[in-house]
């Protein structure tokens, strides 16, 4: 399966699985063996001698895919392809024990926090003087992502995050405005904003809600186009992050606000602690402040004891609410949460993908139908890249990787990645849109 090859001494290849607060951290490292004069690569390292796998542990999907990356590294290893592997992230800190058992080829494995053992063990200091500064991003460089804290203080019965990132720790807001100076001197224009929990952001170290005051001074940062927000909490829902919507023309008009779902009894026995009627109330609260905004939210179907009833109400409430963006994830049984330990996984799985699918075709209408209003309409577009005969860019609605793209024609348009363009909607389909630029807007 490999065939010997040369290797570069210390060069490391980075592999990023999982959300995008697993690629921050692989930039983070990157940065840092930079900074020790190491070459790195990001999972294109053919020539690398060294590999670091950056896991996911979040759901079973994803574990698998960790293990499976894990597994064909440590085969590469055996056949002298490379000469060390280390595996860090979520799953190595849930998993540490089993996988040093069952994988002893990988040489090391590093916890969520332990960058700087990381970082000894491939022979580079950690140097303070690098920290608030990305210049290898993973992303196109144009758009960034900025993780405002790491770990959550919630206890949702059905999430192993806590356990994998432990407890909410907030970054100071002048370390985020420079931090975002940095990715701006680098050619960032989007940051995204990203947490385990944006909304709980501030409660440790100002003791208060912050966010609304983080997103003030990052408007002040010159050469920012756009701010994105992911990973609101519903939950006492800081309303004051809405007028800072309002207030700031850099922020987006747009919210990543996950709800899992709709049903009481669900919501309670997942521990979200929000009610049916409140979540409607904030929808419409959030609607009657940011009139244009638009709502991406995620749902989780297949919960323990969930009944047709409550998907019915599931299913009634995004018809009713007409979601802009929404994804929908098939429940995991996961031990060490909640309920992994209290509840039996009782929902067969063919009925989690039945459940899955039946929401996602009502959305998939609902998208579609959205759209058509869009057809004829001119919006600034920032272009991420060019794929076969399109130029493919985002809206202020759209989020990179999980929302809509809009294609614009190579042959007759003509564009830079990286750079915003006026497009006129012509085609709409349930999540592409097709346009022109506009060379007169
Ligand atoms: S808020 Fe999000 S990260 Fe925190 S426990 Fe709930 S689902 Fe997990």
């Amino acid at each position: 399966m490999h065939t010997k090859k040369d290797t570069k001494p210390n060069k490391v290849n980075v592999v990023t699985l999982g959300c995008s607060k697993n690629l921050v951290d692989s930039e983070v490292l990157m940065q840092q063996l930079k900074g020790n004069g190491m070459e790195v690569a990001h999972e294109k390292g053919e020539d690398a001698n060294i590999v670091v796998v950056n896991t996911c542990g979040f759901i079973d999907v994803a574990k698998q895919e960790s293990i499976d990356t894990i597994l064909n590294f440590a085969a590469a290893k055996t056949e002298g392809e490379i000469e060390k592997l280390y595996v860090t992230g979520c799953l190595s800190q849930r998993y540490k024990d089993d996988l040093e058992k069952e994988i002893p080829e990988v040489d090391a494995y590093f916890g969520t926090l332990d960058l700087p053992f990381l970082l000894e063990e491939l022979g580079a200091d950690y140097q303070h003087e690098l920290i608030g500064e990305r210049t290898l991003l993973t992303t196109p460089q144009h758009y960034a992502y900025l993780k405002i804290s790491e770990g959550c203080n919630r206890t949702c019965a059905f999430c192993a995050i806590p356990l994998m990132r432990g407890k909410h720790v907030s970054k100071s807001i002048e370390q985020l405005v420079l931090e975002a100076k940095n990715l701006v001197k680098n050619g960032v224009k989007e940051v995204i904003l990203i947490a385990q929990e944006l909304t709980y952001y501030g409660l440790d170290i100002y003791k208060e809600k912050a966010l609304s005051k983080l997103l003030y001074a990052l408007n002040e940062v010159e050469g920012l186009s756009w701010i994105r927000l992911h990973y609101a909490y519903p939950y006492q829902f800081p309303l004051d992050v809405l007028q800072a919507m309002n207030d700031c023309e850099k922020v987006c008009n747009y919210l990543d606000i996950p709800l899992q779902h709709i049903s009481d009894p669900v919501l309670k026995n997942m521990r979200r602690l929000i009610t049916e009627q409140q979540t409607y109330e904030l929808v419409d609260q959030i609607r009657s402040q940011v009139p244009d905004i638009t709502l991406r939210t995620t749902m989780l179907v297949g919960f323990p004891k969930e009944t047709d009833a409550d998907i019915e109400a599931l299913a009634r409430f995004i018809e009713k609410t007409r979601f802009d963006r929404l994804g929908v994830f098939q429940y995991s049984h996961e031990e060490n949460t909640f309920a992994g330990q209290n509840y039996a996984d009782d929902i067969p799985a063919l009925i989690k993908q039945q459940r899955h699918d039946y929401i996602m075709g009502i959305q998939e209408e609902i998208s579609f139908d959205i759209n058509q209003q869009k057809v004829g309409q001119v919006y600034p577009t920032l272009f991420d890249r060019k794929e076969g005969e399109f130029f493919v860019g985002r809206t202020e609605g759209d989020s990179p990787e999980v929302d809509n793209e809009v294609l614009v024609n190579a042959k007759d348009n003509y564009v830079r990645m990286g750079d915003f363009a006026p497009v006129r909607i012509l085609k709409a389909e349930s999540y592409d849109l097709y346009g022109e630029i506009v060379l007169d807007n």
